[in-house]
């Protein structure tokens, strides 16, 4: 076979779907954020970040940066083996019992990432308690469906956050292990699932519940503990699994749970075993942003002054956004073309950098800008923003796309 062919085809046919992914290249800075330094050929701009996962910007804090650099000074850089072969450190241990604690769980288990972390747990559960079966909302994130292909455990799927068809699909499946998998909020529409209900429905048929916070941990909740501590349902949720990537502002997944539930994944997940764990500094600075907003609200009230903010001026200007309860707003194009196109335009004369989030990451026809303010942005950000896509809005006539 001629494998560069098969593979230039296969791009080619992305690129002409307008599927292809093109990364922007970017620096930030620490003091200048949202401004970062773009890469562009032999030119560096300077462009303002409207995407950022580091939803409050912790990765900038000087604890943060303070905790990591001293880390790094005592420790050195990686942890020198997997968890089980020299690798398991203290500081690896303390930011576990850091995350039991905010999620007021027994345990906690750290993976290199949050897709790893889902992946991994979901995978051993599926795969190593017998005869189980996993019911998952539709529109769970790709690493939950690859952990539960992956188990090879038997899979229902139930209608996004309808607890009454998982309610029907829970009774349908009988005298078996049951596994309710779902997230808290939804990545890419930012809606919120409704958990009292889907935790009374699973209880009912004694399930037990495996809740994605991702998009909700240090967001949510008096100390950051997500959707689940807001709604003050933690405790009834079997795992609570989550990011240091997101609004931690660092990198790494976990998930919290009982004593012998972390144990159990601990001893028979290979995404946990066989990988080399996290560098201790990224464990000792995750641990400083954990416990910064476990007793600050500051930076979560300044993001959702800003999120309130840029909705308005949206609406005030006719710029059509998916409407929801969480700090993400979707303006949506539906179009994979026109999506990069204005992305690439707002880039290039505008110096606004929003990622166009094209399928697979959401269906065909769905293609939409995600923005996500956070809490540096300044009024003259927004008005900036707002500014730029009502000129785009009219330029490509693109209204009657939005859903
Ligand atoms: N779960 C959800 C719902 C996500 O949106 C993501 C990533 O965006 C992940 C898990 C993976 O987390 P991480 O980026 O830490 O790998």
């Amino acid at each position: 076979m001629d494998f560069d062919t098969h593979f230039k085809t296969a791009l080619d046919d992305l690129r002409s779907e307008g599927n292809y992914r093109i990364f922007a290249e970017v620096e930030r800075q620490c003091g200048a954020f949202p401004k970062v330094r773009h890469f562009n050929g032999d030119d560096i701009d300077e462009v303002t970040v409207w995407c950022s996962n580091d939803y409050l910007c912790m990765g900038l804090h000087p604890d943060v940066i303070g905790a990591m650099v001293d880390a790094v000074g005592r420790c050195g850089t990686g942890a020198g083996g997997t968890r089980n072969i020299s690798g398991n450190t203290h500081l690896h241990r303390v930011l576990e019992e850091e995350l039991a604690q905010l999620h007021r769980k027994e345990s906690a288990l750290l993976f290199t990432s949050g897709y790893v972390s889902n992946w991994a747990a979901l995978s051993t559960l599926g795969s190593k308690i017998p005869n189980a079966v996993i019911l998952s909302d539709e529109k769970n994130h790709a690493s939950m469906i690859e952990g539960i292909r992956h188990s090879r455990a038997d899979k229902v799927i139930w209608k996004h956050n309808d607890w009454r068809d998982l309610d029907r699909k829970l009774k349908a499946v009988g005298d078996r292990p049951k596994i309710v998998a779902f997230e808290s909020i939804y990545s890419m529409d930012g809606d919120i699932a409704p958990m009292r209900e889907i935790v009374e429905v699973a209880d009912a048929h004694g399930a037990m519940t495996y809740l994605d916070e991702v998009h909700a941990v240090g967001m949510y909740g008096a100390r950051g503990g997500g959707i689940s501590e807001r709604e003050g349902l933690a405790h009834r949720i079997t795992l609570i699994e989550g990011t240091l990537g997101k609004a931690y502002g660092v990198v790494g997944g976990y998930i919290t749970g009982s004593t012998a539930l972390c144990d159990f994944i601990r001893s028979f997940a290979s995404g946990f075993i066989f990988t080399t764990a996290l560098p201790p500094a990224v464990a000792a600075a995750a641990t400083a942003s954990v416990r910064h907003l476990k007793q600050s609200g500051t930076e979560r009230v300044a993001q959702r002054d800003r999120v309130a903010r840029l909705r308005a001026r949206l609406d005030a200007m006719g710029i059509p956004h998916m409407q929801n309860d969480s700090h993400i707003i979707p303006v949506m194009i539906g179009d994979p073309v026109k999506c990069r196109m204005i992305s690439d335009i707002l880039m290039q004369d505008w110096g606004v950098y929003v990622q166009p989030i094209n399928y697979p990451t959401v269906p065909k026809g769905t293609e939409r800008l995600r923005i996500t303010p956070g809490p540096l942005h300044t009024d003259a950000d927004i008005d900036h923003l707002v500014m730029a896509l009502t000129a785009l809005w009219k330029q490509c006539a693109i209204s009657h796309a939005v859903a």
